[in-house]
């Protein structure tokens, strides 16, 4: 960790601290501790078998959530170390930004988002908070992993007024109209240059998309002169691993220079005149905030929306909504511990609290573990529950 953070960067000095009051941590920094907590919880290993753009058994070379959680955090870091901000909190909440993702990347939010639709909704974002907050069950005096105010804050990167309100102290910024920490900022920005670039390499390892067409986009055509300049005639994978590589090179580039020139613009004295400021500082420049837009774009018409990605979306759309129905209709038929939960809350909560545990455990599936669940739902005879977590 650079020792020199800058005024308005997040120190452990300034942090609005947990929860649950703990004693500090002997040899490593608050955020650095956060960021053990979030490797050592089961909602991470489990993102290894979470579907990016392609379904985890598509093929080994794809990214799961996993890697791209990784690739967000090497970015990020990057560009903390440059900007003096705090490296260990960008790591935390890279590392933890993912952790409410359903199975079956979005298809399988926005299927569980439309059953819960009478029951205040499903989001992944506030679920990651869920996570962290109350769903890890690994300490024994508190519940969650009772992460810093700064870790939780980055992961709730947006949220309706409703939510804000019902959210206390993390909901406040949403109510307040202020700004998040630099670092929960860059995170966001992170996140974006990681999928942009790494949904370009898998669509094109897939075959779905082709350099060709790619080529419309000046930033990628750009890119590929600059790189056949320096590689005269390279072609196949090394041409579009150096396509990737050169495209990410720039646009955090150009992420460190903008952001720099505007916090220093904003002459900011501390983290207070980072919260106050009427919009966020971390940011690209014009011409590449297009840039991104345009290469989003393109990714949603020809990738996202591809026939053969849409094909896998209905069938994970269809898996996560008869897995809710049949829970909903049945606690028993979710494991032991699972079923109890939602027993009690629907006692206490009515048909929603019990709503809640289940998307809560469909949440937390893998994408085999929710097609194994859905199988079993056919082949059981009504008594057998629907696998074990
Ligand atoms: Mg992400």
């Amino acid at each position: 960790m650079p020792v020199d953070l800058a005024p308005y960067a997040v120190a452990p000095s300034n942090s609005r601290g947990r929860r649950y009051r703990e004693d500090p941590p002997a040899y490593r920094s608050e955020f650095q501790r956060d960021r053990d907590r979030i490797i050592h919880s089961t909602a991470f290993r489990r993102l290894v078998y979470k579907t990016q753009v392609f379904v985890n058994h598509e093929g080994d070379l794809y990214r799961t959530r996993l890697t791209h959680s990784l690739e967000v955090a090497q970015i990020a870091r990057t560009v903390a170390r440059a900007m003096r901000l705090n490296e260990d909190l960008v790591e935390a909440i890279s590392l933890a930004h993912d952790l409410g993702h359903t199975p079956f990347g979005h298809a399988g939010q926005d299927a569980l988002n439309d059953c819960m639709r009478e029951f205040g909704g499903f989001e992944h974002n506030l679920q990651s908070l869920r996570v962290v907050d109350q769903l890890e069950a690994g300490h024994a005096d508190f519940p969650g992993l009772n992460l810093t105010f700064e870790t939780r804050e980055g992961i709730l990167k947006h949220c309706s007024t409703a939510n804000a309100r019902r959210l206390g102290e993390i909901g406040e910024r949403f109510l307040k109209r202020q700004q998040p920490g630099l670092e929960a900022q860059l995170v966001n920005i992170a996140d974006e240059i990681a999928y942009n670039n790494h949904d370009v390499d898998d669509g094109l390892r897939s075959g779905l998309i082709k350099l060709a067409d790619l080529a419309e986009l000046p930033v990628v055509a750009e890119q590929i002169v600059i790189v056949q300049h320096k590689h005269p005639g390279v072609s196949g994978r090394r041409e579009i691993h150096e396509v990737v590589r050169s495209m990410i090179g720039i646009f955090v580039t150009d992420l460190i220079d903008t952001s720099q020139a505007r916090v220093h613009t904003a002459a900011l004295e501390n983290i207070a005149a980072v919260r106050s400021q009427p919009r966020a500082l971390i940011g690209f420049s014009e011409p590449y905030s297009e840039a991104k837009t345009t290469l989003k774009r393109f990714l949603r018409k020809h990738l996202y929306r591809h026939p053969q990605v849409n094909a896998m979306t209905e069938h994970a759309q269809q898996i996560v909504s008869t897995l809710f129905e049949v829970f909903l209709d049945d606690y028993q038929r979710m494991p032991t511990e699972h079923a109890n939960s939602a027993r009690e809350h629907h006692d206490s909560e009515g048909l929603a609290g019990g709503a809640r545990v289940v998307a809560d455990y469909i949440a937390g599936m893998t994408d085999r573990f929710a097609k194994q669940a859905h199988e079993n739902l056919h082949n059981a005879s009504g008594s057998s529950k629907a696998g074990t977590s």
